[in-house]
């Protein structure tokens, strides 16, 4: 099984590029940000929750996401494999995925991280936040809590892939499809590469 997570500070491409992935590779995109929207848009109490976090730029609590990621995995027991686009966001975040995994016989395959300047993603996110709607994309303040959560929070994540040897990190500025080819060529090389400890 490919599980394969998409890296990088909020507005770095992940989910863009998670789409034409999904499609080339035949994988199950699992989107934390996605499916909590859309419990939002639903009222449910899982979406109440998680918007009273997410309006702040804040994480929502690892035991809610984690129990939400896990459902979601466990509704696939066919899926060739899987994305993950915002998840893990934290330490416990990942320790809860490799076990996720490990029941399953199977392991995370590489980490990508998309890099990309804090200039240019609160760029690209204040213009996402024209045409979506999404009200954390539409305040400077909102997206500077965000890019400093990814920065404390988040980004051990990749230190703690890069000493299992799985952390790999690719320019995130050009084209779709420029981006697109390089991440392309680093999941090929996954399986080439030994696991390093
Ligand atoms: P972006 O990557 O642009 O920030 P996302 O859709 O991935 O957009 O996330 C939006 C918000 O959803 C985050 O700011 C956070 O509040 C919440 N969220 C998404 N994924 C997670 C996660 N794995 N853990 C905790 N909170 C999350």
């Amino acid at each position: 099984m490919i599980a394969l997570i998409l890296f990088g500070p909020p507005g770095s491409g992940k989910g863009t590029q998670a789409a034409k992935l999904m499609d080339k590779y035949g994988l199950i995109h699992i989107s934390t940000g996605d499916l909590f929207r859309y419990e939002m848009g639903n009222n449910t109490p899982l979406g109440l929750e998680a918007k009273s976090y997410m309006e702040k730029g804040q994480l929502v609590p690892d035991s809610v996401t984690i129990g939400m990621l896990r459902n979601k995995v466990e509704a696939h027991p066919e899926a060739k494999g899987f994305i993950f686009d915002g998840f893990p966001r934290t330490l416990a975040q990942s320790v809860a995925l490799d076990s996720l995994l490990a029941e399953q016989g199977a392991e995370v395959s590489g980490l990508i991280m998309l890099d990309v300047s804090d200039d240019e993603i609160t760029r690209r996110i204040l213009g996402r936040g024209l045409v979506s709607g999404r009200a954390d994309d539409l305040d400077e303040a909102i997206i500077r809590k965000r890019i400093e959560v990814y920065k404390n929070e988040t980004s051990p994540v990749f230190d703690y892939y890069h000493q299992k040897g799985k952390s790999h990190q690719i320019f995130g500025i050009g084209t779709i499809d420029d981006i697109f080819e390089r991440l392309c060529a680093t999941i090929e090389g996954f399986e080439a590469e030994p696991h390093g400890e």
